[in-house]
């Protein structure tokens, strides 16, 4: 596909005209931003950005986004987003926009950020790059950064190869020495693959021992076109084992170690709006901003047709009020039959519509997760309700069923 191409979805319709009917839906609270597209160094094996037949930017071979788009981006969404303005990046790997790409924003945050606002920038990488330079920049500005790391060696290099086929631990591990060197405040995030799944142990012990106190896990769900799993997906038997085993590893030391699904849950038994979109009621926290300024909704939806609009074209107040947002929102809220009923149903607001479209493309489905769900709730729920109440001094909301569609 040559970019002449990605012309007729700029100039496709958003799904409807814009409207006001559509006032309760939210404004957008932040952006995760994709400054080389799904664009990476590596070659992890179970990576579902690859040679995705969805991905609209699959056969561009540059992907970058250029300083016009970026100083657009900042000038627009800093006057959008006042008083408080989050900007998230993520890939593919987005270091490979460069240490320039990222020194030119924060140039821009400051010549086009007001008085008294608030400004935070995240990144997710492979610190496959990371050097005294980066992590100079990330300390100066107070960056919170991801690192992706599976665990110890011999379960890290089972997946997460380099272009030529190799394991990247050892790669990993200097650019977190050279983060905790330059005192970056960072969190892991770990892919649950059949190459750690059944190592929970391992996992929390080798984190622990590396100093890091901040950990969030992502479960690998992918699935081949007649719905079957593909080899390296874990069973929701076998996440909902993990994530046990991990709670109560977890448990004695609940005030040192950041589980982000634990955290997460505790929100929500507090009534509070969790961090993870997975248990919001609908979804519309965020938008992915492509390298071309093209905007979608989640960052597993980066297709055409949930295509939101583009930041050279459309304010940000009329994208977050297009109908296809609305639409996409409300997947979330189809509710299954068993969600229905679910006594879960108020913190998991029916699991994630990825897990429900992903084995067959129906967003009507039942999470493909749901039983693991089902069994962290049932473990963790009761002890995470009398730490919130100790804390909050109060009792904590009741969990009562709803109607799922709050809009
Ligand atoms: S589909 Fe899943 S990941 Fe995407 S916004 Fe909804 S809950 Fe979040
Ligand atoms: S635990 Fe399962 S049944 Fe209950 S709300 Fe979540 S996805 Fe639905």
């Amino acid at each position: 596909m040559s970019s002449g191409n990605l012309l007729p979805i700029i100039g496709q319709s958003y799904g409807g005209p814009m409207t006001d009917h559509l006032g309760t839906v939210p404004r957008i609270t932040s952006l995760l931003i994709k400054p080389a597209s799904a664009v990476c160094n590596l070659d992890c094996a179970y990576c579902f950005y690859l040679d995705r037949d969805a991905d609209p930017y699959k056969e561009l071979p540059a992907r970058r986004m250029t300083e016009e788009t970026l100083e657009r981006l900042v000038d627009t969404y800093l006057f959008y987003s006042y008083p408080n303005s989050t900007f998230a990046f993520q890939g593919g790997e987005p270091t490979l926009a460069g240490l320039d790409f990222f020194t030119k924003l924060v140039e821009f945050q400051k010549r086009f950020g007001r008085d008294g606002q608030n400004v935070s920038n995240a990144l997710q990488t492979n610190a496959i790059l990371i050097d005294d330079n980066w992590a100079q920049l990330f300390h100066s500005y107070n960056w919170l950064l991801g690192v992706s790391c599976d665990g110890p060696e011999e379960l890290h290099d089972l997946y997460r190869f380099n272009k030529s086929g190799r394991g990247t631990w050892a790669q990993v591990m200097r650019g977190i020495e050279c983060l905790q060197k330059n005192k970056v405040d960072f969190n892991i995030l770990c892919v649950l693959s059949q190459a750690n799944i059944d190592k929970p142990r391992e996992l929390y012990k080798f984190y622990k021992s590396l100093g890091v106190d901040n950990v969030q896990y992502i479960p690998l769900a992918e699935f081949n076109k007649d719905g079957t799993r593909m080899p390296f997906t874990i069973t929701a038997e076998q996440y909902g084992k993990f994530l046990v085993e991990t709670f109560d590893l977890w448990w004695p030391e609940r005030r040192k170690m950041r589980i982000r699904f634990f955290d997460n849950l505790a929100e929500a038994v507090a009534g509070m709006k969790p961090g993870s979109c997975t248990m919001h009621e609908t979804c519309d926290s965020y938008v992915v901003v492509e390298y071309n300024g093209d905007i979608y909704p989640c960052d597993f939806f980066v297709e055409g047709g949930w295509k939101l609009g583009n930041i050279t074209l459309d304010s940000w107040s009329e994208i977050a009020r297009r109908t296809r947002r609305y639409n996409f929102a409300q997947k979330k809220t189809l509710g299954h039959p068993e969600c229905q009923v679910c006594e879960w149903q108020s913190i998991c607001h029916g699991g994630c519509p990825k897990f429900r479209h992903g084995p067959h493309g129906q967003f009507e489905d039942l999470d493909y997760f749901c039983a693991a769900y089902k069994m962290i709730y049932a473990r963790a729920v009761d002890p995470l309700r009398k730490e919130v109440e100790k804390l909050l001094g109060h009792a904590a909301p009741e969990l009562v069923r709803h109607s799922l569609n709050p809009y």
